[in-house]
């Protein structure tokens, strides 16, 4: 139950977010009857039209351009197992083509849980007594900052609860505490957040402190399960408020955003559609779309039984096509799986789906990770995972399917980011600069964190496969590479990129 004091919070901030949706400055986008009727209108795709997608979307990798609401719907209703066939094909060639073979790392930080909403499907609602919350100090955000730098992460996603104790200052404290942590080689370089929907002002101050890619997931773009699931009287019972929570954050200068669903609430098929109609939005608003996708599953968590009845829970079957549909229907955006996968799932679905960034070694208690051994603590968890493999171990399995891993933030520091960025992706020439930098990181791994496995096959297998690539793509900057290579080896230098 809420105290006194979160309750008027929450009711004070929610005034102001109705009045911000009573004068929204943006254009309606998303409308039901025309997902429903584009789903109804494609039922029954044939064999030909099908194969003409496909095809599209290869030609869309080099050019940017998203599939149109009408292309997924057909896709999504392909039933024959062979076209899927060539639909993962697809999606696997789009990935290499835009990013190349490789898969960018990073691990979920959860920074705060209390929060003030009471989602159906959360182990951290207001109203579940069984999941212990708490935030965590600046002193106790540090510990986890140095268990997460002494194993070679360099990129995060904090996560923060909807709640007075981790408002938008608690954000950026969390964020500088972030960038500030050194301990020999190791650093955070990016910190990503993911964080309930904010005003246009709290967005310029945490844009200030230097954040990455700013997620917010609608969880379901269906608006007649999202108020039954969330409920009426909390902040994220405002579908409006959080629908445009991205145009706010990139009109607020925040020009890396990423989207999401969490599969399990409605129909699969109908959340794809809802994702394409908000990425076109921002689109069509900042000419830059969403720079990655998430797509969780609901998984089960402590005191929820929403989360194993719910009638749209996503089979593995149906969860490889929507990752692959992401991939053709928006080439250019980081497609993130997570471990709440198992891992041999993860296997198939980085290769037939297109996947580009991963979590590793990931412990989401608060606080989880100062305490390493214990991969799970159910009861300080949204929600249970299911790849609790460590960083070493992950990256090992991933040599080992001849994939490049990455701690790679060059882009941002480079100034990349949204519109730099975009043209990057949507011609397919940002792969260059993804596996140059990809190789550095990796080899700064090699040195300061790998087991005596993964030393043996980054340097006898992945650095010369991928330095292969590099002199045959991009020979202008094969000497340079090698140099930066040598240098780290020899004179201990770190963090150089192109
Ligand atoms: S899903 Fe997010 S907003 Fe909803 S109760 Fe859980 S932490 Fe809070």
């Amino acid at each position: 139950m809420l105290k006194q004091a979160e309750i008027l919070w929450q009711r004070e901030r929610l005034t102001r977010v109705r009045e911000w949706q009573d004068h929204r400055p943006y254009a309606e986008f998303l409308k039901d009857e025309n997902i429903q009727s584009c789903l109804c209108r494609h039922r029954l795709a044939d064999r030909a039209q099908v194969e003409d997608i496909i095809r599209k979307a290869r030609d869309n990798a080099t050019t940017g351009t998203m599939l149109s609401p009408d292309d997924v719907a057909v896709l999504v209703n392909v039933e024959d197992p062979q076209l899927w066939e060539s639909i993962y094909e697809a999606a696997g060639w789009i990935k290499r083509t835009v990013y190349g073979n490789r898969i960018v790392l990073f691990a979920p930080l959860y920074v705060s849980s209390p929060c003030v909403n009471d989602c159906t499907y959360c182990g951290f609602r207001s109203g579940n007594p069984e999941v212990h919350k708490r935030s965590l100090t600046i002193e106790e955000l540090r510990r986890e900052l140095l268990a997460l730098v002494d194993v070679g992460h360099k990129r995060l996603i904090m996560v923060f609860g909807e709640h007075p104790a981790s408002d938008h200052e608690y954000i950026c404290r969390s964020v500088e505490a972030a960038y500030q942590i050194k301990n020999g080689p190791g650093e955070i370089r990016r910190a990503n957040v993911n964080a309930a929907p904010l005003f246009d002002s709290e967005y310029k101050e945490v844009h200030a402190v230097g954040i990455g890619t700013y997620q917010v997931f609608q969880e379901t773009y269906h608006r007649p399960t999202y108020e039954r699931l969330h409920p009426k009287g909390t902040l994220k019972g405002e579908y409006d408020w959080r629908l445009y929570a991205l145009h706010r954050a990139q009109s607020a200068g925040i020009d890396d955003v990423g989207m999401g669903v969490l599969f399990g609430l409605y129909d699969w098929r109908y959340e794809l559609l809802g994702l394409l109609y908000h990425a076109m939005a921002l689109e069509k608003e900042f000419g830059v779309g969403p720079h990655t996708i998430s797509y969780p599953r609901l998984e089960p968590a402590e005191g929820t039984p929403f989360a194993t009845r719910s009638p749209w829970i996503v089979s593995d079957h149906d969860f490889l096509k929507i990752v692959a549909v992401i991939r053709l229907m928006c080439p250019y955006t980081g497609s993130i799986l997570t471990a709440r996968e198992k891992p041999d799932l993860r296997r198939q679905v980085i290769r037939q789906g297109g996947v580009s960034q991963m979590d590793a070694g990931s412990r989401i208690a608060v606080g989880g990770y100062s305490q390493m051994e214990h991969a799970h603590l159910p009861d300080r968890q949204q929600f249970l995972l299911a790849d609790t493999r460590s960083l070493d171990e992950f990256i090992l399995d991933l040599c080992q399917e001849g994939y490049l891993p990455s701690f790679c933030t060059a882009g941002y520091r480079e100034g990349r980011t949204g519109a730099n960025f975009m043209p990057l992706a949507k011609h397919a020439t940002v792969k260059n600069f993804c596996i140059a930098n990809g190789i550095l990181t990796f080899q700064e791994y090699l040195l300061d964190y790998a087991s005596e496995a993964v030393r043996k096959i980054g340097r006898e297998r992945i650095i010369p496969n991928y330095l292969e690539w590099i002199d045959a793509q991009v020979p202008a900057v094969a000497g340079r590479i090698r140099e930066n290579l040598n240098r780290m080896e020899v004179h201990t230098n770190r963090d150089l990129h192109i």
